[in-house]
């Protein structure tokens, strides 16, 4: 046996070994020692062994989803041996064969699988800086591919899908991009695979076979040669592990990411798009305000959008009909609702019917889910929007297919396919046969007991059913001299003796085999039905998409009518224009109460930056963050929180803000805030919108006022950059650039002194702020009276320090659309140089600047 092991491991040797023997899946050598501590089960030895026999560790097959989802989840590989004969009639060792091998990318089981989130396994072909890029959801059948032309774009991609497993080439490894503090922050496992998985014959012949076309063309793949190699290299990889036909894949779908707004990750994570900044929570991000999904599909549907929103007017448009015409009929959008209640994942369960891994419990829930299909088909007549009729052309009831299973599921049905008790009466003349010779059986053995009783006397006789034994006469120690000669002993146990007779022998015959047959007459309509389903994927999981595109735009709807949001009206001419516009998660978490609208106006002319200044704690970063998620929802589709919004469609949103969550990654926290202003000058265009909270803090006054400094004369000159940009500061310096500038406006939150304390009014005005308040926040902040006074002193004698004075005389660069203003940028000496020169080595006072207020 042992020699049969080797020989399976050997062939699976990245994977840990499930090794079915029995009732257990059996584990040895380093995959026990890996998985006994990972699953915190006991090491051992094989019974009867000497001292060198190997360590294993096993798990019981009826638990081993749990220990599985453990492994994978961890990253591991399971590779599941099974017996695939029946030990009973084999002649010898039974033999053995892995039947698939689970990875993180392609686990199916349901409980580990987060409901409303894809689980992505995503192939990667690495060609110098270009990059392939293939994502299957083997859950769902979902097949996307694209190309990429950086390797941030890459970075960018998988921060966006978030995939659960990478299989890559050779180069991608070499290359070193997916550093090791990306892997571990992203949690990727990463697979390496040989030339064979991608080259590109090979790809090619993959892609046609599985897609049973003749040539690529079709799919809409031509010339994307790096997109076919990772295609083919996920199917080549996909079919090796799941040794299964995936006939639930049925679409490849190629996507262009110019046709979604870029995010990059750092600006996902800092607007709370889908998750909190701090604990990674759902609740506070503005998924969380924007989910009232009623299934797994729509929540996913919804999840995407918000992953990528347009940037194509006419699509944006099209989505916003749909969730006004669920709007103008609340009450049957409400009646929609309802009937969505019971639908579970239809793409998880038609995945797993496909597989042929779906078991009658599965069956039944897909039977109720699509039971309410009819009555929302009946429904969706009364909508015009072009999405809604799209949905219902591609809607289908499966009335057919409920009753099929209705007809065929008995409705108690065990999860298990072997136990029997699946199929329904009358629904098949030999299973009922079969079901009343046993219960005939049944009958005869206990109209056997009492004549046995009564014959012999044995008051207390029974008989028995065990799976060793079969039927047997019990009887106890006191009535032992009563039992007659032509019954047989089958076992003595300390009170009782067991016996059979011929006749009790011949029922159980009966019983026995008629059960025999039934369980595999059982499961062979079970699975025969099973199949029919699978067979009907198009249709079915067409519907299933309808379904959840309905689903996400009742629950855009739902939240624009509760959170009272409007229709934005959508522009090409980069007009920004928020009338009284609310950060929709800030304003939720408050509980709709209190929170204080502003307006927002930014376009392509004289108000493309924005200084805004105010003391910490004003609202700021909020007032900006609402604007950058204000156009975000306006591109995924969505109303907004505002009494009225024209939204230029932006290419990119960029935010700079905190450092905290990069601070792991072994970067000073300025260096990590510069990187991501590099990345921000290099890649924004002039119809980005920029979010910049606070550039240049972690560094001296000096240094750092430059560098903001001459951030805001690169972005607002229309030849360098000329992105619209709201740009937080300390340094009340920075508003001297309004006027300076044609396209730069002060803006300030607004604040009421009241005595020695501060009242926030947290609304945005024009103009400058002109103290920063910073003492009397520290006080709110519970900062002790004795700091606080001498702080105050302090403040009294620096402020004669005259940076302002100094900032006052400078000259700004490249200002206005002066076609030298590039040229000139570059050539000259920039603004740090000069500011270093004019302002002294900002060393020199490193005690008093500690304690400076800012000012
Ligand atoms: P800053 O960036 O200026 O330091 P924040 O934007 O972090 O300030 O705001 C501080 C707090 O003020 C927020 O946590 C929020 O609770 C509250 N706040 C901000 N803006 C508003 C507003 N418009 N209405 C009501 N409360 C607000």
């Amino acid at each position: 046996m042992m020699r049969q092991y080797y020989d399976i491991k050997k062939e699976y040797s990245d994977c840990i070994l499930f090794y079915r023997m029995g009732d257990f899946y059996e584990m040895f050598y380093d995959d026990a020692l890996t998985a006994s501590k990972v699953l915190e089960i006991t090491l051992t030895k094989r019974s009867g062994s000497n001292e060198n026999s190997p360590p294993m560790c096993g798990v019981p097959f009826h638990s081993v989803d749990r220990y599985l989802n453990t492994l994978v989840q961890s990253g591991y590989k399971v590779a599941i041996c099974e017996q695939t004969e029946d030990p009973k009639l084999a002649k010898g060792l039974v033999k053995r064969e892995v039947i698939r091998i689970v990875t993180p990318g392609t686990n199916l089981d349901t409980s580990a699988l987060e409901e409303t989130k894809n689980n992505f396994l995503m192939g990667i072909m690495a060609v110098n800086e270009d990059y392939g890029i293939a994502l299957v959801d083997v859950s769902t059948g979902e097949f996307l591919v694209t190309e990429l032309v950086s390797s941030k774009s890459l970075l960018d991609e998988i921060t966006k899908f978030e995939p659960a497993e990478i299989v890559c080439n050779e180069n991608l490894i070499i290359s070193g991009i997916l550093t090791d503090e990306f892997i571990e922050k992203q949690n990727l496992t990463i697979t390496k695979l040989e030339r064979r998985y991608y080259e590109y014959a090979a790809a090619v012949r993959m892609i046609k076979k599985h897609f049973k076309v003749e040539v690529l063309d079709g799919l809409g793949l031509s010339g994307m040669d790096n997109a076919i190699c990772s295609a083919g290299m996920v199917l080549a990889y996909l079919y090796e592990t799941q040794k299964n036909d995936l006939t639930h894949i049925i679409a490849i779908k190629p996507y262009f990411s110019s046709a979604y707004m870029m995010l990059d990750g750092s600006t996902r994570r800092n607007l709370e798009l889908t998750e909190t900044l701090r604990d990674k929570n759902k609740r506070g991000s503005l998924l969380w305000v924007l989910d009232k999904t009623k299934t797994a599909m729509g929540a996913r549907l919804l999840r995407s959008f918000l992953e990528q929103p347009l940037v194509n007017k006419a699509e944006i448009e099209a989505r916003l009909d749909a969730i006004e015409d669920f709007n103008k009929n609340i009450i049957t959008r409400e009646e929609i609702r309802e009937y969505l209640n019971p639908v579970y994942d239809i793409e998880r369960l038609l995945a797993k019917i496909c597989y042929k891994s779906a078991n009658p419990r599965d069956l039944l829930a897909f039977m109720n889910s699509i039971e309410f299909l009819p009555a929302i088909k009946s429904l969706l007549p009364e909508f015009s929007s072009k999405l809604l009729c799209d949905y219902n052309e591609m809607f289908d009831t499966l009335s057919d297919i409920y009753e099929k299973i209705d007809r065929a599921i008995f409705p108690e049905a065990p999860l298990s396919v072997r136990e029997g008790r699946i199929i329904k009466e009358g629904y098949n003349e030999e299973i009922d046969r079969l079901r009343r010779a046993s219960t005939e059986g049944k009958t005869l053995v206990s109209e056997l007991e009492n004549e046995e009783k009564e014959r012999t006397g044995i008051k207390n006789l029974k008989i028995k059913y065990n799976k060793v034994f079969g039927y047997y006469i019990e009887v106890t120690n006191s009535y032992k001299d009563l039992v007659p000669d032509d019954w047989t002993r089958k076992q003595t146990l300390t009170n009782a003796e067991r016996y059979i007779t011929p006749r009790l022998k011949e029922f159980e015959n009966m019983i026995l085999g008629a059960q025999e047959r039934l369980v595999t007459l059982e499961y062979e309509l079970f699975s025969g039905l099973r199949d029919e389903i699978a067979d009907e994927i198009i249709r079915i999981s067409k519907t299933a998409k309808a379904i959840a595109g309905i689903d996400a735009f009742i629950s855009l709807s739902v939240v624009a009518e509760s959170e009272n949001f409007t229709r934005p009206q959508i522009n090409e001419e980069g007009i920004v224009d928020i009338k009284d516009g609310r950060h929709p998660v800030v304003e939720k978490m408050m509980g709709g109460d209190g929170f204080i609208v502003n307006d927002t106006y930014l376009d392509n002319k004289n108000d493309r930056i924005s200084i805004i200044t105010g003391p910490n704690m004003a609202g700021k970063s909020t007032y900006m963050r609402q604007t950058a998620i204000i156009v975000l929802m306006a591109q995924i589709g969505s109303f907004v929180p505002a009494s009225f919004a024209n939204i230029g469609i932006c290419d990119r949103i960029f935010t700079r803000v905190g450092a905290s969550d990069d601070l792991a990654s072994g970067q000073s926290t300025f260096m990590v805030e510069m990187t991501e202003v590099a990345n921000i000058l290099r890649n924004a265009t002039k119809d980005s919108l920029l979010i910049l909270d606070e550039i240049g803090r972690g560094t001296s006054t000096f240094d750092g006022l430059s560098i903001a400094w001459a951030v805001v004369e690169y972005i607002s000159n229309p030849r360098l950059l000329g992105a619209k940009t709201l740009f937080a500061t300390h340094y009340h310096e920075l508003t001297e650039l309004e006027g300076k500038l044609p396209n730069v406006n002060n803006y300030c939150i607004a604040v009421r002194e009241d005595g020695d304390n501060i009242v926030f009014l947290r609304k945005i005005v024009k103009g400058g702020a002109d103290k920063s308040y910073g003492i009397q926040v520290a006080r709110l902040a519970g900062v002790p009276d004795s700091v606080i006074e001498r702080a105050k002193e302090l403040a009294v004698e620096l402020d004669s320090n005259d940076i302002l004075e100094k900032a006052k005389r400078l000259e700004v660069k490249g200002a206005g659309d002066s076609p030298s203003g590039a040229k000139e940028y570059v050539e000259n000496k920039n603004v740090i140089e000069f500011l270093s020169e004019t302002g002294g080595m900002p060393d020199k006072n490193e005690e008093k600047r500690l304690i400076k207020p800012n000012k």
